[in-house]
């Protein structure tokens, strides 16, 4: 194990030499890395910008030169909002596309230690062909890979409906704690946040005594919308009716990936600095290579969360006296009652068998392996809802988060305008129906406000638009090392 030193000047032009080439332009949308000390740059096979963080002013950033065309020019978040606009330009090219906030999404990944050399985003067009084929593809900066749908319900939000709002996942945290009143502890819940409250979604600060935030991974903003809007999903519905859509959606964070997204959602930072940078990177102090996101590291993978950096249990805790709850959840820090804590400890949840899932679609859970797998999960995350809150003997969580996985499943498996992922949403929404009902239940309707967001968004790929730029950096003799799709480390070995 040695330590990987930042690559030279050299070795990023030999990598960018091949990555900008005619030959990969179908697959690599553009290429970002650190130029400087807070100045950065972006380049595609049209152009290229440099621009720099003003360290004066969050959030604030300057364009110091453009070569060619701009890749980073449109950075519009209404782009593609609805599905009809969505489905209008099916993987749309890089100069029809929208790149939202992102020359913040570029900087801050480069601010976490183990920062890659060279962030390669990858089309709207190009399918993974080595993941199984699926048709359904995220990871990238575009509007639609990182568009999540975040709908605000119940206490002390207002009953705005479908209304014209668009945020950011890292806004999802202060938002949603901006509900539950109580002890504060200052104008900002969490340490190290990079998002803000974004006022039109909280009506009156303080009026929910409990929050209950539900994720549905890899959701289609605009999909999950329409299905709500026909009547396919009567329980997102309700929420959308008691509450406040965001039509744009609430964007991830650069990578647009699962776990460094659900982190952002928990602590309201960027994956750079919430510590969980991808799926998986290099550790450069050790050269090693960390997976965050797998079965086998699940349990333990908030490890690498950055020292100080807390989730909105820690902070829900704070504003309300009482427990929180984080059901198949592995961003689960500072939680009381914790599925991947009961895995530490040995005691993993047993999924029942397929004939016992009273809300899986039975034409995709006997065939899918995905949907079946993802199905059992998501029905012991509605069981512990369940058992925790009608055993919580007028006394529930102040904070309760589920992760539900089945989304992600069918909007990768089958494409996200699929009957597959329709159907997923639907039998989700029957298990959202039973959360309702636990609340109900418990007598606190009125006092709760909830949350529905995803953690990225799912885009409809090309299936003829294939392969991986490992094999021409290979080729052209280019040493990296490519973690999580896109994360290149160069000169390690
Ligand atoms: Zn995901």
């Amino acid at each position: 194990m040695t330590t990987l030193v930042p690559a030279t000047h050299r070795q990023r032009e030999q990598a960018l030499e091949v990555l900008l080439g005619r030959e990969l332009e179908p697959i690599v949308d553009m290429v970002g890395w650190r130029a400087a000390e807070d100045s950065y740059e972006v380049a595609s096979a049209e152009g290229a910008v440099r621009f720099r963080r003003d360290t004066r002013v969050a959030h604030r950033y300057e364009i110091e030169s453009v070569t060619g065309r701009n890749p980073l020019a449109v950075q519009d978040q209404t782009q593609f909002a609805g599905l009809a606009a969505e489905r209008k330009t099916p993987h749309p090219r890089r100069s029809e596309n929208s790149y939202p906030s992102a020359f913040e999404q570029f900087a801050q990944l480069f601010d976490h230690p183990s920062a890659p050399d060279l962030c390669v985003v990858h089309s709207a067009a190009h399918n993974w062909a080595d993941q199984g084929g699926h048709l359904g593809e995220h990871g990238s900066l575009d509007v639609v890979q990182a568009r999540a749908p975040f709908i605000l319900s119940g206490a002390g939000v207002p009953r705005l409906k479908m209304a014209d709002i668009g945020c950011r996942l890292v806004d999802v945290a202060p938002t949603a704690l901006q509900l539950l009143g109580g002890a504060t502890d200052g104008p900002s819940p969490l340490p190290r946040q990079d998002g803000h409250v974004v006022d039109r979604l909280v009506e009156s600060p303080g009026r929910a005594r409990y929050l209950v935030g539900v994720l549905w991974d890899g959701t289609n903003a605009n999909v999950l919308y329409d299905l709500a809007a026909r009547g396919e999903a009567p329980n997102v519905a309700r929420l959308i009716d008691e509450g406040t859509a965001c039509r744009y959606g609430a964007l991830a964070s650069l990578p647009t990936v699962t776990l460094a997204n659900h982190t952002t959602i928990l602590t309201g930072s960027h994956p750079g600095h919430h510590g969980i940078l991808h799926n998986a990177w290099v550790d450069r102090h050790t050269g090693a290579q960390v997976v965050t996101n797998s079965p086998a590291t699940w349990a333990t993978s908030m490890q690498w969360l950055h020292p100080g950096v807390q989730t909105m249990h820690h902070a829900a805790r704070r504003r309300r006296r009482g427990m929180t709850a984080s059901i198949n959840e592995p961003c689960d820090a500072g939680a009381d009652y914790s599925t991947f804590g009961l895995v530490r400890d040995g005691r993993r949840p047993a999924p029942p068998p397929v004939d016992d899932l009273p809300d899986a679609t039975e034409r995709f859970v006997r065939p899918s392996k995905d949907y079946r797998w993802a199905s059992r999960a998501d029905h012991t995350a509605v069981e512990q809802f369940q058992s925790i809150w009608a055993e919580a003997d007028g006394h529930p969580p102040v904070f309760t988060w589920v992760n539900f996985t089945l989304t992600d499943s069918a909007f990768h498996e089958g494409g996200p305008y699929s009957d597959m992922a329709a159907s997923a949403v639907h039998d989700s929404d029957a298990r959202l129906g039973r959360i309702l009902g636990a609340v109900e239940s418990a007598g606190v309707w009125d006092d709760c406000a909830f949350f529905l967001v995803a953690d990225h968004g799912m885009e409809e790929s090309d299936p003829t638009v294939q392969g991986d730029w490992d094999v021409a950096l290979t080729e052209a003799g280019v040493d990296a090392r490519d973690e999580g799709y896109g994360f290149l480390y160069l000169g390690s070995s």
